[in-house]
């Protein structure tokens, strides 16, 4: 996607902190952290959103579900963390490429 933002952070069009990345998925810090440690964990592949995953997207997303945890302990997230997806622009999503907010470390600001 040309113009997508998140395409062009997974390009390196645009720079990002980028904390893991690998042949699917890349993680970067969120721009304007909302907690101590506020991670997007994206797919490589350009999907607007949940309603727009494919039965062909099930293992990518089994992958990055997998990774949370294993990022929450890379990140110190010993008691916990929480993970929000929001979609669409009644679920207060603002960027259309999906991604997964991994959030912890001191007090959360959701519900
Ligand atoms: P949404 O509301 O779509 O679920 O979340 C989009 C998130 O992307 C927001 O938390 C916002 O701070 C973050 N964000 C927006 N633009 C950028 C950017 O250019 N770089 C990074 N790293 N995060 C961004
Ligand atoms: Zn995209």
């Amino acid at each position: 996607m040309e113009n997508c933002l998140f395409c062009k952070i997974e390009r390196g069009e645009i720079p990002a902190d980028i904390v893991y990345q690998d042949e699917n998925v890349v993680v970067f810090k969120d721009i304007a952290p909302k907690a101590k440690v506020h991670l997007l964990v994206i797919p490589r592949k350009h999907v607007d959103g949940l309603n727009d995953l494919l039965p062909e997207d099930q293992e990518l997303v089994g992958k990055m579900m997998l990774l949370l945890p294993q990022l929450a302990k890379e990140q110190g997230l010993d008691t916990g963390f929480r993970t929000i997806i929001n979609t669409g622009k009644g679920g207060g999503q603002e960027v259309f490429h999906l991604h997964i907010h991994l959030l912890g470390g001191g007090p959360l600001p959701f519900v």
